[in-house]
């Protein structure tokens, strides 16, 4: 880290090829993209910036938007605002509702999902989403790339598992037929670790009156999110609707599993969320 008076060297690769040879030369700079998390989480009066950036803005194939019947591609340093002013109508509905809850609008011209996605030691606003819409992950390095599910791209403790020398390239979300998706959010920024912060991203499919896939995933101010794919399942192949005593059964084992998964939420935010809960499983539509 260098404090304020100490020159930081930002270096602009105009493309891939560069930015992959400087990554390999200098694995410990950090990757800038829209800045706005590196800027924002700044804890002290004095800047402390890492020694060496590595702006990610020159470097079209990093903003590309692409889609086919069957997934949607985004590049990594494409900003918020852009995935949806450009993607908007082809963007699944959770998504498209999550990235608008992300930060105020001029923020989110510079803020990327890449970046969102990449927070090192955080799961951000964009993640439970992207977990529960088995999204993948490219990364690439020099001389080879990877695809990583996001549901495995973090430990438990919420930190993202990146290689030194790695970049995330591309954001791939398959369009699957959820006829139920919300996304809620109660509460502060997730940036810090005691913020009164909660965010539920809901999806489901329902088929002939029954409740054919189910999933759900929260953040909070915690660094991992939570999600028990044990609990989902417990209502996969109900028919619906769900009788209120079987949601309340529901609900009463979710909540005592989310207060022992060590997920940070405040009583008021749990009970509202529990609330929020009940209100999307008692509503499930019958088709
Ligand atoms: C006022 C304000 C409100 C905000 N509200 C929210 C909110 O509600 N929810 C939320 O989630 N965020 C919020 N943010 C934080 C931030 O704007 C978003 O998380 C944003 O999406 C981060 O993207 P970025 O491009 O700015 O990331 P950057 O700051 O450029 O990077 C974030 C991290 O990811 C790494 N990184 C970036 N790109 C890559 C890549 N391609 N490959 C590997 N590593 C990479 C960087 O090195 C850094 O560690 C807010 C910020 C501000 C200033």
């Amino acid at each position: 880290m260098s404090d304020s008076s100490a020159p930081v060297q930002v270096h602009h690769p105009p493309s891939m090829m560069e930015l992959l040879i400087l990554c390999r030369q200098r694995p410990e700079a950090a990757l800038f993209s829209g800045g706005t998390w590196i800027l924002r989480s700044q804890r002290s009066r004095r800047f402390r910036l890492p020694e060496a950036l590595v702006s990610l803005r020159g470097i079209d194939e990093l903003r590309r938007i692409g889609r086919t019947e069957s997934r949607i591609d985004i590049g990594a340093a494409a900003s918020i605002q852009r995935i949806l002013t450009v993607a908007r109508t082809r963007l699944p509905r959770i998504l498209r509702e999550t990235l608008e809850s992300i930060a105020p609008q001029g923020i989110r011209s510079l803020a990327t999902l890449g970046g969102n996605v990449c927070v090192p030691e955080r799961s951000m606003t964009g993640f439970p989403t992207l977990h529960i819409l088995d999204a993948k992950l490219e990364f690439r390095r020099l001389g080879s790339s990877r695809w990583v599910p996001v549901t495995s791209s973090r430990d438990a403790s919420g930190t993202l598992l990146i290689q030194p020398g790695e970049v995330l390239t591309r954001i791939r979300i398959p369009l699957q037929p959820w006829n139920v998706q919300h996304f809620r959010r109660i509460g502060e920024t997730p940036f810090v670790e005691d913020s009164n912060y909660f965010s539920l991203a809901f999806v489901g499919r329902v088929q002939r009156r029954v409740l054919a896939d189910l999933r759900f995933a929260v953040a909070s101010a915690s660094p991992a999110i939570y999600r028990n794919r044990d609990l989902e399942n417990l209502l996969v192949g109900r028919r619906l609707p769900l009788p209120p005593r079987d949601v309340s059964l529901f609900l009463e084992t979710f909540d005592e599993d989310i207060a022992g998964s060590g997920t940070r939420l405040s009583g008021f935010l749990r009970s509202r969320g529990l609330a929020v809960l009940r209100r999307l499983l008692s509503n499930l539509p019958p088709d």
